[in-house]
């Protein structure tokens, strides 16, 4: 059973299908989330994906953005980099810049009818009961309460996890005081600013801000202090005024659709307990300043559903799905959680020792590969591997 069809409770889904084990999903909204949130896919998720079935129209939707790039108001760019330079470690070197909800809807076109793949929509997960046969959970269903047994839960159902709160697991972490506001216009930043590339990050110790390009909008990203109320800053006024200090004499934009949301770095204290796992926003929550957070939870679906697989099939003892919680759990403290926690950090700096920072990396070949295995979150699977080797 998965609670969630969301990116990851739909990848995780996906995987199980394709391996022969028996599905049911419960999705508490009516229909698949249509919310604009997650448009970054990295090139392993990419990867994966692909292995299901689901990159190629995927891409067709999307936008690919092989490079990035650094940049201040004061320096211009300080670094660009190019997912070219390790196109040997990956079949897609580039970002695919494409609304997450795209990739649900292509997840369950495939999934519906096929045999062992159930979905239910209204259907909240409530409460969690185990042994070491099952799983028995409490579904409240159009105002009734109904209960399904399964071998194994799988909680992909976000951020407040009801899955989570009955298995009772500490969600440790912290919350930033800044929240973050992101802007989406039809206008076209390529036309005013030079050599812009499609994902742009700008360093300001007040205002830093991070532009995005997807198919037909770009999103822009900014910080807003805890002295703005949420009211205020959900302001058309307010929207435009930081719009302004983009382009020097550009103002007026025409404005697609704002989002407001508090911003925190949090993970599961497990993210196994018995035969429940967390997985996705409901085992990790980071900034989304380097695209991790989804592309983190499909790494989380991919690695606990191959366990899974194995062992439903008698492939492998129930000791091995210790390792999902070993591997992906240290991964998301190591590297998703220090790596957004250090962006976000780079972009309110003045960008000077960034800068310096950024350019040893684009002088050296070596350091430019490395960096960009970690940005591609190459690297943490790599790590995962490494962890789940050791004794
Ligand atoms: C503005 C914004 C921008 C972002 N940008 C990026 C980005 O560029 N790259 C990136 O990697 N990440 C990004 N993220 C994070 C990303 O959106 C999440 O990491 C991603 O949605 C997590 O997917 P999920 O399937 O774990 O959870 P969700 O997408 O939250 O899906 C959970 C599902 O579970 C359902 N549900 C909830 N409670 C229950 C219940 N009790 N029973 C049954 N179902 C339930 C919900 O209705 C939902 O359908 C961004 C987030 C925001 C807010």
């Amino acid at each position: 059973m998965i609670a969630g069809a969301g990116p990851v409770g739909l990848t995780a889904a996906a995987n199980l299908v394709r391996n022969g084990v028996p599905v049911t999903v419960l999705e508490a909204g009516s229909d698949l989330s249509t919310e604009s949130r997650a448009s970054t896919f990295h090139p392993p998720t990419l990867d994966m994906l692909d292995a299901l079935g689901a990159a190629k129209p995927l891409i067709a939707h999307g936008l690919t953005a092989p490079k990035f790039q650094y940049r201040t108001m004061r320096h211009g760019v300080l670094a660009q980099f190019d997912f070219g330079a390790i196109a040997d470690a990956t079949a897609h070197p580039y970002r695919l810049q494409c609304e997450q909800s795209r990739l649900t809807r292509i997840l369950y076109e495939q999934l519906n009818g096929q045999p062992g793949f159930q979905l239910a929509f209204n259907s909240a997960v409530e409460q969690v009961g185990q042994d070491e046969n099952g799983v028995t959970i409490t579904i409240e269903r159009d105002g009734k309460t109904e209960t399904q047994t399964g071998r194994y839960l799988i909680g992909a159902d976000g951020a407040r996890s009801d899955v989570r709160r009955s298995l009772g697991i500490d969600f440790e972490g912290f919350t930033w005081p800044d929240r973050f506001l992101v802007i989406s216009t039809p206008f076209d930043f390529c036309r005013a600013i030079e050599g812009l590339a499609p994902v742009s990050y700008v360093a300001d110790p007040q205002r830093w801000r991070f532009l995005l390009q997807i198919p037909g909008l770009w999103r822009v990203m900014f910080p807003v202090s805890p002295d703005e109320n949420d009211e205020a800053a959900l302001t058309p006024a307010f929207a435009q005024s930081l719009m302004a200090t983009i382009v020097p004499g550009l103002s007026d934009y025409e404005i697609a659709h704002t989002t407001l949301y508090r911003v925190h770095q949090r993970v599961a204290k497990t993210m196994r307990l018995g035969r429940s796992f967390l997985i996705g926003d409901a085992a990790h929550i980071n900034n989304p300043l380097g695209g991790m957070g989804m592309n983190g939870g499909i790494h989380d679906a991919i690695n606990l559903t191959t366990r899974l697989a194995d062992a439903w099939h008698g492939r492998s003892p129930d000791s091995e799905l210790d390792l999902f919680d070993r591997e992906r759990r240290l991964v998301t403290l190591e590297y998703i959680q220090q790596y957004t926690i250090q962006n976000k950090r780079n972009l309110e700096s003045d960008g000077i020792a960034f800068k310096a920072t950024l350019e040893a990396i684009a002088a050296d070949p070596q350091r430019t590969r490395d960096y960009l295995m970690r940005v591609s979150m190459i690297a943490s699977l790599a790590r995962a591997r490494e962890l789940g080797a050791g004794p």
